[in-house]
């Protein structure tokens, strides 16, 4: 007999006998024979959400959608890839390569070269441009959650395909919007019950500043090249800025007794930066100066900030954002300054799980039903619809003896079981169990969704 394949559900088997595969292009329950067992794993350093991690994805949205609508952001959803060139002409020319080569990039059918989004700034920028959103009210204030890719080195708080929460500020240079954005990515994570967050704060400088100090990061380590890890070595040429970035120990020891960024700064990009800790300290958010944080992509200039949380390991950051002025008209639109950050949710829920505050387990039924008899399979079904109305009810599709369907009716995590059988139907009751309790009563059809309720 040829046996039957339901996609998805297939434990990790080892296949001793020529075992039933999918047939090319079905998608239902697959038949047909091939010797090779089907890859039953997600791909390395992707996931799956299983059920009983659902909540925290709910407590997240619901946090965000609070503390950032409050501040009277709204919610963007972009695709999640674009034609590459949206991510060359803002990161790709910045010549991170590293980062350009994490990028998962492939040519549709058409010829097109398209790219997975390695993080979120390019994408809803590129949104901006395209619905002329620099002719809505200033600042244009936008949130947006999803997944995003980048072929990278899997490890704890690493992934392929992670998560984040992004947040971009769009039209104003002012620093009291970099402040805004900063004291909301607090409030957000605050709001998730993280309280030991350490804020870094820094500036990159205005592009000139950028420019001198690269400048001066390649003539003091040009001489110790060779002593550089091989990443720091190709960032020499062309962001040496990123060394700064570098986990690598002796990349830091050359570092050591060299300026950082902000010993550097000119002058207006020092007056923004005192002008925005100013806010910070006013709003009571406390936060350290870190003089060499820089970021990830060129983009950026003055303000670059990061939230630390303790105790998740070498992980670490949170979050991370900067301004990047000048970056919507690399994309095409009109000059118009910005500032942003993205928060790492596969890390933040790592924290909070940590601290105790992240909600899990999968969702339970209020009540279950057990039909008895074929005619009750009917009327459960038909109860469980009308029921649903205001409660959670799920029910068996056969005909279950009495002990059987209150098993059934425990896996399911049920606070109540309701049973309906012949002697039930001739008085219109059914036999609730509360199965935390072992109480048993009768109920009316009628009155069931009252007493589960507890209004009654
Ligand atoms: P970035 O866009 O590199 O500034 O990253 C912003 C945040 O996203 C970081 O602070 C991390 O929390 C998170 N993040 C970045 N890369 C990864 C990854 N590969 N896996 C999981 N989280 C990541």
């Amino acid at each position: 007999m040829q046996g039957v394949y339901v996609v998805g559900v297939a434990p990790r088997v080892r296949w001793k006998h020529p075992q039933p595969m999918p047939a090319q292009g079905d998608t239902g329950t697959l038949t047909g024979v091939c010797l090779r067992p089907m890859r039953s794993r997600a791909v390395k350093g992707t996931y799956d959400v299983l059920p009983d991690a659902q909540p925290a994805w709910t407590q997240l949205e619901r946090a965000a959608t609070r503390v950032l609508g409050h501040a009277g952001m709204q919610r963007l959803t972009t695709p999640v890839f674009e034609h590459s060139e949206v991510f060359d002409r803002s990161v790709g020319e910045s010549a991170d390569l590293v980062v350009q080569k994490e990028m998962y990039r492939f040519e549709d059918r058409g010829g097109r070269s398209l790219t997975l989004r390695p993080e979120f700034t390019a994408g809803v920028l590129r949104a901006f441009v395209t619905h002329g959103m620099h002719t809505w009210p200033t600042p244009v204030k936008l949130w947006s959650l999803g997944p995003a890719f980048r072929a990278e080195n899997v490890q704890r708080g690493r992934f392929r395909q992670f998560h984040q929460l992004n947040a971009e500020f769009l039209g104003l240079p002012s620093p009291l919007l970099d402040a805004e954005a900063i004291a909301l990515l607090h409030d957000l994570l605050s709001a998730l019950g993280l309280s030991d967050l350490r804020v870094k704060l820094g500036s990159v400088g205005d592009p000139e500043d950028r420019a001198a100090y690269n400048a001066y990061l390649r003539d003091a380590l040009a001489p110790h090249a060779g002593e550089l890890s091989a990443n720091s070595r190709a960032r020499l040429d062309v962001n040496p800025m990123r060394i700064l970035d570098s986990k690598d120990e002796s990349d830091q020891a050359l570092l050591a007794g060299l300026d950082k960024p902000l010993d550097r700064l000119g002058p207006d990009a020092r007056e923004h930066l005192d002008q925005v800790a100013q806010a910070l300290s006013d709003w009571g958010i406390a936060f350290d100066m870190a003089p060499s944080i820089v970021r990830g992509l060129d983009y950026y200039r003055r303000t670059a900030f990061e939230i630390h949380a303790e105790g998740i390991g070498a992980q670490s950051a949170l979050a991370g954002g900067g301004r990047y002025d000048g970056l919507v008209e690399t994309l095409g639109g009109p000059p118009t300054p910005g500032i942003g950050w993205a928060l790492g949710v596969e890390r933040v829920f790592d924290a909070m799980r940590e601290a105790g505050t992240l909600h899990t387990g999968a969702a339970k039924p209020d009540l279950y039903l057990v039909p008895m008899d074929d005619l009750a399979v009917t009327e459960a079904a038909e109860l469980a619809r009308s029921l649903r109305q205001r409660l959670t009810v799920t029910h068996a599709y056969t005909a279950r003896k009495p002990a059987k369907g209150l098993k059934d009716a425990d896996r399911s995590g049920a606070r109540f079981a309701a049973l309906r059988g012949e002697r039930e139907r001739a008085t219109g009751v059914w036999t609730v169990k509360n199965l935390a309790t072992g109480d048993q009563f009768e109920s009316t059809t009628e009155r069931l969704a009252d007493t589960i309720d507890g209004t009654s």
